[in-house]
């Protein structure tokens, strides 16, 4: 089984879909990395690897549980900028996956080496070892992707997203065999415009996934019209798309045969019927391990019928 992910509603998916199986592989959006203090931070990544390695932060859903943050206080102290929160462990991760690629190794053996060492089991591709970044337009501006999410607080409209590097960006090894080869492939309830989209935008992806002979299953992000977290709703509102699950779902129509909408939506099922999906109703707030568990079980369970 292949998830496609980014961030938090992915890293719970991936979560519930490798208690169901012991084979799963996570294709992971790098579209947000940054370069923070000189290091390399690949938010959606450590996300899902800590995730998996059941060390994540249950409060944030990001970060380590049970972080200090002992070094940013220090470089607090020698005049840095430090909106960017980092605890100390996660620095760990940073400064060993930075000091790797500084040796000329690539961001998916990185991943691979860091995750091994967590003890996750899970395969973790970044969706290319390229550079790829998402930019955001605001009325500010273009800004950097954490710039406008974290220093900003993503509170400026969006009037525009752009991927720089897009065109060059190849997918990492293991992408495309593991998108036209698994038995099922989910896209999990991430942010539609910066975290699965750029997954899909580099160049092959979008492709192997419409002609996969394996079942596609997404999940919307969306419950009720808004987002559980962070700023989906007000992006594909910006960006001229319908803010619902109806909405979500004409995005991913070429790459889907199911489309699992939240059980407060389910009027908007003959709808998205009518795009041509199957429709899955069910609750898809994965607020437990065992909400996880259940709804990945479900969309094998869907994805087989
Ligand atoms: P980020 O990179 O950490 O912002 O994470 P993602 O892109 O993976 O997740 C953000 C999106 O996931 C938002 O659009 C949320 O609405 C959605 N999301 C998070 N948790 C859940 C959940 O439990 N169920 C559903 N259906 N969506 C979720």
């Amino acid at each position: 089984m292949t998830v496609l992910a980014g961030g938090v509603g992915g890293a719970k998916l991936a979560h519930g879909a490798s208690r169901v199986t012991d084979r799963v592989t996570v294709v992971v959006n790098t579209a947000d990395d940054a370069r923070i203090h000189g290091l390399w931070v690949s938010p959606d990544l450590d996300t899902v690897m800590y995730t998996l390695a059941g060390i994540a932060n249950p409060t944030t859903g990001w970060g380590i549980a049970g972080e200090t943050y002992t070094t940013l206080e220090a470089l607090r102290r020698l005049g840095a900028d430090t909106w960017f929160m980092l605890g100390d462990q996660d620095l760990a991760t940073h400064l060993a996956r930075t000091a790797r690629l500084a040796d000329g190794a690539s961001l998916s053996q990185v991943t691979a080496e860091l995750a091994t060492a967590l003890g996750v089991t899970a395969r973790l591709l970044p969706a290319t070892d390229d550079p790829l970044a998402t930019m955001v337009d605001t009325p500010a501006g273009r800004l950097d992707f954490q710039d406008y999410f974290v220093r900003r607080k993503h509170q400026d409209d969006v009037l525009g997203v752009h991927l720089d590097g897009v065109d060059d960006a190849r997918p990492a090894p293991g992408v495309l065999p593991a998108l036209t080869g698994a038995d099922v492939v989910l896209l999990a309830p991430s942010n539609p415009i910066v975290s699965v989209g750029p997954v899909l935008a580099v160049p092959g992806v979008r492709e192997a996934l419409r002609t996969s002979p394996a079942r596609r299953v997404g999940v919307s992000p969306l419950i009720g019209g808004r987002a559980v977290k962070g700023p989906a709703a007000q992006m594909l509102a910006g960006l001229g798309h319908e803010v619902s699950a109806l909405g979500v779902a004409r995005l991913y129509v070429d790459v889907l045969d199911v489309w699992c909408i939240d059980t407060v939506d389910a009027h908007l099922a003959p709808a998205i019927t009518d795009l041509g999906l199957t429709v899955h109703v069910t609750d898809t707030m994965m607020r437990t391990d065992h909400d996880r568990e259940r709804l990945a079980t479900e969309l094998v369970d869907v994805a087989g019928r």
